[in-house]
């Protein structure tokens, strides 16, 4: 092993940022390690707010991470770029060239060595091939493709304004992302309705929301109870919750069930399934399940090569799969930044990672929410409107942000949020 030894960490999400400040402050600082951090984008978001983002319903200029300005503060290196190949033999990978936005090429293709590899790009929504989706579909798996909905969303409205017409939004897939940017988009219009009373004379057009849902009800993560005062709240804001409906097709005006129902949307979102990218197929021939997702033992590492971990959405536990969740990918990221030092410096084997279930919470905006803890118990709900499960909700985001910034740091940035939200409106308007 070489003298000082090189973890790189590739995806920046919620467990590559993690891991990487955390062992920037364990072997980084004290020089006994180089800790290389490499995401195919500049920043980091909290991506369980991106359907937040795609409303309008949170700006997202103060909720992004500058991985520059993390790794100069935590003591790791950081490099953009995409990771395109992993040579396991010579314990190398391959950054794709880097483009500007007008396509001139920043930066050559670049290799990077490592001792050991922590992967860590995350996943997208699978449209299992369906055919028209591609191509008529949006999607909001990162903040670009939330963002440009966003962009979407407030031109279908102006043009709805205009014209006193209605607007038909379909979103494919009733679990937490689908069922959440619902209601996240009727919160947004009730914020824009007395804006639009002065601003345009009007108030805001019709919003018909579908949420088209393959399986029996919404939530299936969830207990039934749960998924039934979801549906309930979501058809009391004029949600049409439509499940046992599977898509067979989308096009340029809507989607085509099963069935042979046509679905009239303006705007199309495709939000089921769960994939790794498809990159994880060039990481030096990795075993892979039928979604990309990579093979690791218990441990993380993955099932042919010990020098490479992976965690989060984009790996697969074989012998106990577990769900594609923020609260799994945080606590993957915090065992092996409590194991890799002793890995790498003595040769210990890194143990089996226990999974501790905390139980999952779901915000339907400012209307409801819910937390279902182990053993079956429910918090929200009721005459409280879920404001347990809410705070629970945002609490979770705001210790995020308390792990990679410090308490100090955290806790400005959560003031600085909340001037922020008494000088701009409350949803975005430009
Ligand atoms: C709208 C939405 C709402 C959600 N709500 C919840 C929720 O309420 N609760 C919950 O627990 N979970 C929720 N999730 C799921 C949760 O966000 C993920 O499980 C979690 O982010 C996974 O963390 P990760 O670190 O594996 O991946 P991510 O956080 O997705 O990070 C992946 C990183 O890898 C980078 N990357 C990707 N490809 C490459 C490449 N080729 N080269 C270099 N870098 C690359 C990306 O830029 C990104 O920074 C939600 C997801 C969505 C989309």
């Amino acid at each position: 092993m070489a003298s000082k030894s090189e973890i790189l960490i590739v995806g920046g999400g919620v467990a590559g940022l993690a891991l990487a400040t955390r062992l920037g402050k364990s072997l980084g600082r004290h020089g006994k390690a180089r800790i290389t951090l490499v995401d195919k984008s500049f920043s980091h978001v909290w991506k369980p707010m991106l359907h937040c983002f795609a409303a309008g319903t949170v700006l997202n200029e103060n909720d992004r991470i500058s991985f520059i300005s993390q790794a100069s503060s935590h003591h790791f290196e950081f490099w953009p770029g995409e990771v395109v190949s992993v040579d396991r033999d010579k314990r190398e990978v391959v950054l794709s060239p880097l483009h500007a936005s007008d396509g001139t090429k920043v930066l050559e293709s670049r290799t990077l060595t490592y001792d050991a590899i922590v992967l860590a790009v995350g996943s997208c929504a699978n449209d299992f091939g369906t055919p028209g989706v591609k191509e008529n579909c949006l999607f909001i798996d990162n903040l670009i493709e939330a963002n440009a909905f966003n962009e979407k969303f407030r031109m279908e409205i102006l043009k709805s304004f205009a014209n006193s017409s209605q607007l038909d939004i379909a979103i494919v897939g009733g679990g937490a992302t689908g069922t959440q940017l619902a209601a996240e988009l009727h919160k947004s219009l009730e914020i824009v309705d007395p804006v639009s009373l002065h601003a345009f004379g009007k108030k805001p057009p019709k919003l018909r929301v579908t949420l088209l849902q393959s399986g029996p009800r919404i939530l299936p993560a969830f207990p039934e109870s749960v998924s039934v005062a979801a549906q309930q709240e979501l058809e009391r804001l004029g949600v049409n919750v439509c499940t046992s409906s599977r898509v067979a097709s989308a096009d340029a005006t809507g989607f085509t069930l099963k069935d042979g129902t046509h679905v009239n949307a303006t705007l199309r979102v495709w939000a089921a399934g769960v994939k790794a990218p498809d990159v994880t197929k060039a990481y030096g021939g990795l075993s892979l399940n039928k979604s990309g997702q990579i093979l690791v033992k218990p441990n993380l590492s993955s099932v042919d090569d010990d020098r490479i971990f992976a965690m989060g959405d984009c790996s697969f536990i074989t012998d106990e799969p577990l769900p594609a969740t923020a609260q799994v990918a945080r606590q993957q990221a915090h065992h092996l930044a409590q194991h890799l030092p002793a890995w790498l410096e003595h040769g210990k084997n890194v143990p089996s990672c226990i999974f501790h279930n905390k139980g999952a919470i779901v915000a339907l905006g400012n209307y409801n929410g819910w937390a279902a803890l182990p053993g079956g118990t429910v918090l929200g709900g009721g005459i409280m409107h879920g404001l347990s499960a809410r705070l629970g909700h945002i609490m979770l985001y705001r210790k995020h942000q308390i792990e990679l910034f410090g308490y100090y740091r955290g806790l400005a940035s959560i003031l600085a949020d909340w001037i922020e939200g008494i000088i701009r409106p409350p949803v975005r308007l430009d």
